[in-house]
């Protein structure tokens, strides 16, 4: 006969290995229907989108040393006065595109009140954002973003002396002259926010007559090309950020939001979310964000009590 304390715990054992079996049983069905939920939406993004075997809710996101790793976006709003985290809120979205609009209602709902100013950095900067910024009577300070439309054209086998800066505009016609003095008209137009895109076509027969065609158009004919027109809101945006005083405002970003983030990665540690899903996750980050926010408290109203003691 066997000891009986003996073969209560291995079935205490076989007991906890079934349970973590079918924990993770339960884990990876989440994880494969997160994953199809990804594949009815790829649409609306181009980028493939990959999920977390250990972690479902987790996205596979690009890592500040450029690998990629299971991880969850952490939007943390600063005031810049004393530093104090105002709102949290953690998302599953790679980029930060799309967060503008919703850190803003958040700094609301917590403070009663909208931003009268807001800094952040080139990941936020989209015409939509600069429009919805606006239409809430936040004033935005974010660096105007560079695009490569070079990049785009060198892949399209381009040569640069039909780059669409070559292409003569005459704005009383509405069309384009092409360096081989061909008419490229109007075709249609993309009304985006903040941006409206005008397409000019050239004619297709100009194009497969023409000469130069294997250098300006050797990959589509005929050739396009994009007259692109920003709203005014975007307009004003851009011509303050060349301005002196916004650049200043700008350069105090790197201060007033990486403190924060620094501090709660090196004081607390907190590298990696020991919690699972998004739900307990954004828990974990306010937690740490309210112990950020007691650490400040101290530094501002009791420390120089403390030094008048002295
Ligand atoms: S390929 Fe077409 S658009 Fe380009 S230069 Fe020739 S006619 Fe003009």
């Amino acid at each position: 006969m066997g000891d009986p304390n003996v073969e209560e715990l291995s079935q205490r054992v076989i007991q906890a290995r079934r349970r973590a079996i079918e924990e993770k049983k339960q884990r990876l069905k989440q994880a494969l229907e997160e994953l199809d939920e990804l594949e009815k939406s790829r649409k609306e993004s181009e980028k493939p989108r990959r999920v977390s075997e250990s972690d479902p809710e987790a996205r596979v996101m690009m890592q500040s040393d450029g690998g990629f790793a299971p991880s969850y976006n952490v939007q943390i709003s600063t005031e810049a006065s004393n530093k104090i985290i105002v709102a949290v809120g953690v998302t599953q979205e790679g980029t930060d595109y799309n967060q503008l609009a919703d850190g803003i209602d958040r700094v609301k709902a917590n403070t009663g009140t909208r931003p009268d100013q807001m800094v952040v950095d080139g990941g936020f900067v989209k015409n939509e954002n600069i429009e919805t910024a606006a239409a809430q009577g936040v004033d935005l300070f974010a660096p105007v973003a560079e695009t490569d439309p070079e990049g785009s054209l060198r892949r399209r086998g381009i040569r640069p002396e039909f780059y669409p800066d070559k292409f003569r505009y005459d704005e009383a016609a509405n069309t384009f002259r092409c360096p081989a003095e061909k008419t490229l008209t109007l075709r249609r137009t993309h009304d985006r926010e903040g941006r409206i895109d005008y397409h000019y076509r050239a004619e297709r027969a100009d194009c497969a007559a023409c000469p130069f065609r294997s250098q300006c158009c050797p990959k589509t004919s005929p050739r396009w090309v994009v007259r692109k027109e920003d709203s005014e809101t975007v307009k004003a945006f851009r011509a303050k950020m060349e301005t002196e005083q916004a650049k200043q405002i700008y350069r105090r970003r790197a201060e007033v939001a990486e403190f924060p983030n620094a501090w709660i990665k090196e004081k607390l540690g907190l590298r990696q979310f020991r919690l699972r899903g998004v739900g307990k996750v954004g828990l974990e980050a306010i937690w740490a964000c309210l112990t950020y926010n007691i650490q400040q408290w101290i530094r501002i109203s009791w420390r120089p009590k403390f030094a008048a003691a002295a």
